[in-house]
């Protein structure tokens, strides 16, 4: 499976607003909005993946394009 092919998503209803996203892993990925953290670079980068695995409700998911 092709990385290109991937997107990332944030599930807002389950994001806790925790910043480390886009303020700690991956903020070329996301950025703080309305009091989630949202998508601003969907590619599914090294930083990507670090905040997935370090958001504490899992609320990072990869999905295909
Ligand atoms: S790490 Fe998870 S809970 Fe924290 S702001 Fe990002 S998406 Fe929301």
């Amino acid at each position: 499976m092709e990385e290109k092919n991937e997107k990332l998503v944030i599930d807002t209803t389950k994001c806790i607003g925790c910043g480390f996203c886009c303020y700690n892993a991956a903020p070329n990925n996301f950025s703080f909005g309305d009091s989630t953290a949202v998508v601003t670079n969907e590619e599914v980068t090294e930083e990507a993946k670090v905040a997935i695995e370090g958001c504490p409700v899992g609320a990072i998911s990869i999905e295909k394009k």
